[in-house]
């Protein structure tokens, strides 16, 4: 089974958002430090996924940034929050659009009848509104968490984002437990793409397993694990900023993460917002073609075992710090020296 690795641009974030769980980044200090620290920018990519499925034919997995998002984002966000956050936050080159590179492969948006999203957050339903004919999966949590409200009087979520979608299907992971995960959801019935339940960064987030061939399993951990280096938990966690025990649920989450790389050790873990080298040397060379073959798995396989020591604590040399702001863009970069 192919898996086409598609980036829709670039996000601006603040390193804390990313690396500060452990330093104070938590709850409503979380984040006001996101709104207010205007110093410490990086960029990370935003990835789509799109598998064709031998049986249910293409499926998308997350539908990125769209144009409005990158280059009317006063509007557009306003619309969310009332008030405008940094007109730079989205780059998305003509090129990047998701129709583009669909067309690439030789789709359109009407051939895509299936959608599943990790989670309703907008770098993830960004272009959702052309898949409006299209069986839309999410999880039932994730949904009826779309009210919730930031400091208790905006709504999380966008509707406008979501609103001309007529086919929802809610995910209630029924299929039962696998491995380290309590429940799962087998999506279309023949084990290939499982859904497991994986909150924290959202109330509702999960993951989707694809086993792309007999040995092979594919995690696409959408942000439950902002990049590989977040399995070490220990040392290193994204922002949380929910409530206290939003944390302990996020811990969790990727403590099940870790458990099931012990149980399927030929998976290799593709993140959405991963910014290293994985990604973008390896990750995308080797997903080019859509097949991953054996000694490429292997390679990823190794570049993320080159991370850690055998107690599964990232070497320090694999550490992640912010460097030297880049004057002309007012973003830094993540030094580390395992790139
Ligand atoms: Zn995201």
């Amino acid at each position: 089974m192919k898996i086409h690795v598609l980036q829709t641009g670039y996000t601006k974030v603040p390193f804390g958002q990313f690396y500060g769980g452990l330093n104070g980044w938590i709850g409503n200090r979380a984040v006001w430090n996101m709104i207010f620290d205007k110093s410490h920018f990086i960029n990370v990519p935003i990835h789509v996924y799109l598998i064709e499925h031998p049986h249910v034919g293409p499926i998308l997995i997350d539908t990125g940034i769209s144009m409005e998002q990158a280059r009317e984002h006063k509007s557009y966000y306003k619309g969310i929050f009332g008030v405008t956050t940094d007109e730079d936050e989205y780059v998305l080159e003509d090129n990047m659009e998701l129709t583009a590179q669909l067309d690439k492969l030789g789709y359109c948006p009407s051939d895509i009848q299936t959608v599943v999203l990790t989670h309703l957050h907008e770098d993830h339903v960004g272009e959702l509104n052309r898949f409006s004919h299209a069986r839309v999966m999410v999880p039932l949590k994730e949904w009826e968490s779309r009210h919730d409200k930031v400091f208790g009087f905006r709504p999380i979520y966008y509707p406008p984002s979501y609103s001309s979608i007529k086919n929802w299907d809610f995910v209630s992971f029924t299929s039962g437990a696998f491995h380290s995960f309590d429940a799962s959801q087998d999506l279309f019935g023949d084990g290939s793409l499982i859904f497991l339940p994986t909150p924290g960064h959202s109330k509702g987030h999960a993951s989707l397993l694809v086993r792309t061939d007999e040995e092979t399993h594919v995690f696409l951990t959408g942000d439950s694990l902002y990049t590989l280096r977040h399995l070490d938990f220990e040392h290193l966690c994204a922002f949380v900023p929910g409530p206290k025990k939003d944390f302990h649920i996020y811990l969790d989450t990727i403590k099940r993460i870790r458990e099931l790389r012990k149980a399927l050790p030929n998976m290799v873990i593709v993140p959405t917002h991963d910014h290293y080298d994985y990604q973008y040397k390896y990750v995308h060379r080797f997903f080019e073609d859509g097949i991953l073959t054996e000694e490429e798995r292997d390679q990823l396989l190794q570049y993320e075992a080159s991370l850690f020591d055998q107690n599964g604590h990232l070497k320090p040399e694999a550490y992640p710090a912010f460097v030297s702001k880049d004057k002309q863009k007012g973003v830094g970069k993540v030094c580390s020296e395992v790139s």
